[in-house]
């Protein structure tokens, strides 16, 4: 069966043509002056001092693991139900990545949990603003205050979303963004990271650039000279992704409006149809929308009978610890229960900005007709 509409997509208009277009017939197709200005325009928009461009979300993450010093002996405290990337990036650095549970209703990491879930060892957390609503960054940013933990925020659902009027992006002391084609906005491949913090500004900037640097150096015999002070890699993003992506960042927040609108509508929707279970939103702040993630009985089969109707429904996630690689590593099937449950009911409903309404109505009437032929099929009880 063909996808005729999938769960999430890039809005790419004839303005983010031009802006392509022009970057490629200039100088500069690569360390030019596109980067800077997608990196000020992503500033500027979260109310953070820095912020350094990365060729992809994973490449952020690892970016700022090792700016936050984490290596061999540390570990890192993060969520199961979230991209597998988030704890990966914890392995390219040596360090080890822990799961604690998340709230049975939201999906989000809980902070109890991660008290919980705290040793010796542990060096840094990462939350994740699952499906764009964030987390609760008053309590994760106290409770790495109290321990002394480095607070990262894998913020890739959430560009664009807002806690307690302020944007995400500048809550925690390192804000990782992705820029692929299903995220706020897009460069095709690419990420970011956010920070007030000068010194991990500069660590960012080299390690996305194989440690080099002029800034600092023992000695300087001539205009030629660097110095690699540290190991890095080439993690850089091209002018031609960042002027697509500056391009993207004039429409943000007309494509936040129009992802609201589309919640708004699904919650209207099902409100009156029993067996599914909608996300909690939070009253102090506004979620980006990232997925419409809806949770039922008999799962399976209502994605099956979704994907048979052409809808590209997805499930997110897997929880981390239940992939072969994970339990290689040694970690137990029975972590996190909360969100082995939230993985078990969970699809991702179509949400993109240029979801039309005849689009979200079909998926909804598709929706109501799976959930009939499931209950219709199992034995009363
Ligand atoms: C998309 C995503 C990533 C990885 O981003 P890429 O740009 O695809 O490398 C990491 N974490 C989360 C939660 C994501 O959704």
């Amino acid at each position: 069966m063909t996808i005729r509409i999938p769960y999430g997509r890039q809005t790419v208009d004839e303005s983010d043509v031009r802006a392509v277009l022009e970057t490629l017939k200039s100088d500069w197709l690569t360390q030019g002056p596109a980067v800077e200005k997608f990196e000020k325009a992503l500033a500027d928009y979260c109310g953070v001092k820095y912020a350094v461009a990365y060729s992809s979300g994973t490449a952020a993450l690892h970016g700022a693991y090792a700016a936050a010093g984490l290596g061999p002996g540390d570990e890192l405290i993060t969520t199961a139900l979230t991209f597998a990337a988030t704890a990966n990036a914890a392995l390219y650095v040596g360090a080890e990545p822990a799961f604690a549970d998340v709230d049975a209703d939201s999906g989000l990491l809980n902070a109890a949990s991660v008290e919980t879930a705290a040793t010796k060892k542990t060096k840094a957390i990462a939350t994740v603003d699952y499906a764009g609503q964030p987390v609760d960054y008053d309590a994760f940013r106290a409770l790495c205050r109290k321990n002394k933990w480095t607070f990262i925020s894998d913020a890739c659902h959430s560009l664009g979303a807002v806690y307690k009027g302020k944007k995400v992006g500048g809550l925690a002391d390192l804000s990782v963004f992705s820029f692929h084609p299903v995220k706020s906005i897009t460069t095709g491949e690419g990420g970011a990271v956010l920070t007030n913090d000068a010194a991990l500004a500069a660590k960012l900037r080299g390690f996305r650039q194989h440690g080099i640097t002029k800034d600092g150096m023992a000695q300087n015999p001539g205009e030629w000279f660097y110095e690699m002070q540290a190991l890095g890699m080439n993690y850089r993003l091209t002018d031609i992704q960042c002027a697509l992506g500056l391009s993207q960042m004039a429409r943000l927040e007309q494509f936040m409006g129009r992802r609201r609108a589309l919640a708004a509508r699904y919650a209207r929707a099902f409100a009156d149809v029993p067996g599914v279970r909608l996300l909690p939103e939070r009253t102090d702040s506004v979620s980006a929308w990232h997925l419409y993630p809806v949770r039922v009985a008999g799962r399976d089969r209502v994605f099956k009978s979704l994907r048979a109707a052409g809808l590209g429904v997805q499930v997110h996630y897997i929880p981390v610890h239940l992939h072969p690689h994970y339990r290689g590593l040694g970690y137990a099937a029975d972590l996190c229960p909360n969100a082995r449950a939230f993985y078990a009911g969970e699809i991702s409903l179509p949400m993109f900005p240029t979801l039309t309404d005849a689009q979200q109505d079909e998926t909804v009437s598709a929706v109501r007709a799976a959930l009939e032929q499931v209950h219709a099929d199992r034995p009363a009880r």
